[in-house]
C-alpha cells in the first residue's frame, strides 16, 4: 500500500513545537511575534487562504495584523504601508498574500519588504541566499515539501528529481532546495518536450503547473514519490458541489506510487506552517533567542 504524506498530521505536530516555543520564550522577550498580512482585492480564494493564515496564527500565538485594501488603492500607498511595516517594532513578518490585481508591480512590492521580515522568502535578498545554499528565511510552499519528505525519512540525496513549473513560488526555489540537499534535479515547463518521459524517470515528483489533473500514471515510475502541489476547485456541471483537486490524477496514481501527498492535506497545511515558522525565526533573530528551528529551513 503506498504512503500517504499526511501534510496536515505534521503540520499540528509542527504547531505544537512552535506554540510551545512561543510560550517559553515570550515571557523573556515580553512580546508576541507579530505577522501582518496584506491582502489586496477580493480574490475569494485569497479571502479564504488570509483567514487560514489567520487561524493558524492565533493557534500558536502569533499576532495576527490583517490589511485589507481595496483594490482601487495606489501602488504607492501599499510601497508606504510596507515601508510603515518594515519600521513598526511589533511586526516580525510581513507577507503580501498573491496573486494581486495586475495594475500593480509585483516584484517591486516584494522588494520592498525587509529581508528579514519577508516570511514568504520571496525577496531577491533571500532568493539569492538560497541560490548560495546559505541560511535565510525560505519560501514556505518548497520548505514544507521538503519537511515532508524529511519526516518520512524519503531520500533527496543521489535522488533523481523532477520538477513541473518553474514560478519564482514554488518550481525554482524547490529545484534549488533539493539541488542544495543534493537531489539530481530536472526543472520542466510548459515548454518542454516529452514531459511524460522525462517524468517517468523521477524517483521524485513535484507536479506545480497548475493544471488539473495532468499527470496520470503514464507519468509516473513505479515506486516513485509524487508530490501534488496543484489546487483547484471543480465545480460539478449543475455547479451544485465544487471539489479540489490537484495536478495529479490520484485515483489513477496512487496505485503505483510509494508515497504521494493528498489534496487536500498535503502540501497546503504545511505552506501555512512554515510561514509561522519563518514568522517566529524572525522574532528569534530579532531578539536573539536559542534557535531550534533550523532544521525546519532547508
Ligand atoms: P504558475 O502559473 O506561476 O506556474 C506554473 C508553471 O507550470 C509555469 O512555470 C509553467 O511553465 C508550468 N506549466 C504550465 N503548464 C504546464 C504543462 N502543461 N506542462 C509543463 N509545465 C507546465 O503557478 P504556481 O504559482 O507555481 O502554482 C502552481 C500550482 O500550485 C497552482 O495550482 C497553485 O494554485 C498551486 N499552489 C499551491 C500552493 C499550496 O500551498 N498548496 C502554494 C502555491 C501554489
Amino acid at each position: 500500500m503506498s504512503l500517504k504524506l499526511d501534510g496536515k498530521k505534521l503540520s499540528l505536530e509542527i504547531e505544537e513545537k512552535l506554540k510551545n516555543y512561543i510560550y517559553i520564550n515570550k515571557t523573556i522577550v515580553k512580546r508576541n511575534p507579530g505577522l501582518a498580512v496584506i491582502r489586496i482585492g477580493e480574490d475569494p480564494a485569497s479571502g479564504v487562504y488570509v483567514k487560514n493564515k489567520e487561524k493558524a496564527c492565533s493557534r500558536v500565538g502569533i499576532k495576527s495584523f490583517i490589511f485589507h485594501l481595496k483594490d482601487t488603492v495606489e501602488q504607492k500607498e501599499v510601497e508606504e504601508l510596507l515601508n510603515k511595516l518594515n519600521l513598526d517594532n511589533d511586526i516580525d513578518g510581513i507577507l503580501l498574500q498573491l496573486p494581486i490585481p495586475k495594475k500593480f508591480d509585483e516584484q517591486r512590492l516584494i522588494s520592498y519588504i525587509n529581508p528579514k521580515k519577508d516570511v514568504d522568502g520571496l525577496n531577491e535578498q533571500n532568493i539569492g541566499k538560497l541560490v548560495k545554499n546559505e541560511p535565510a528565511m525560505r519560501s514556505c510552499t518548497p520548505a514544507g515539501i521538503v519537511n515532508l519528505l524529511r519526516s518520512q525519512n524519503i531520500t533527496i540525496e543521489g535522488k533523481k528529481i523532477v520538477v513541473i513549473g518553474r514560478s519564482l513560488l514554488v518550481g525554482k526555489p524547490i529545484s534549488l532546495m533539493l539541488l542544495n540537499l543534493n537531489g539530481t534535479v530536472t526543472m520542466t515547463h510548459s515548454k518542454t518536450k516529452n514531459l511524460n518521459k522525462i517524468c517517468r524517470e523521477a524517483d521524485i515528483l513535484i507536479a506545480a503547473a497548475g493544471k488539473p489533473n495532468l499527470i496520470d500514471a503514464s507519468f509516473v515510475k513505479e515506486g516513485a514519490v509524487i508530490i501534488d502541489v496543484g489546487i483547484h476547485r471543480l465545480t460539478s456541471s449543475d455547479k451544485r458541489k465544487v471539489r479540489l483537486c490537484g495536478d495529479v490524477l490520484l485515483e489513477d496514481v496512487i496505485p503505483k506510487v510509494f508515497a504521494y501527498t493528498p489534496v487536500p492535506g498535503g502540501v497546503g497545511p504545511m505552506t501555512v506552517t512554515m510561514l509561522l515558522v519563518n514568522t517566529i525565526y524572525s522574532w528569534q533573530k530579532q531578539f536573539g533567542l536559542s534557535s531550534t528551528l533550523n532544521d525546519l529551513l532547508p
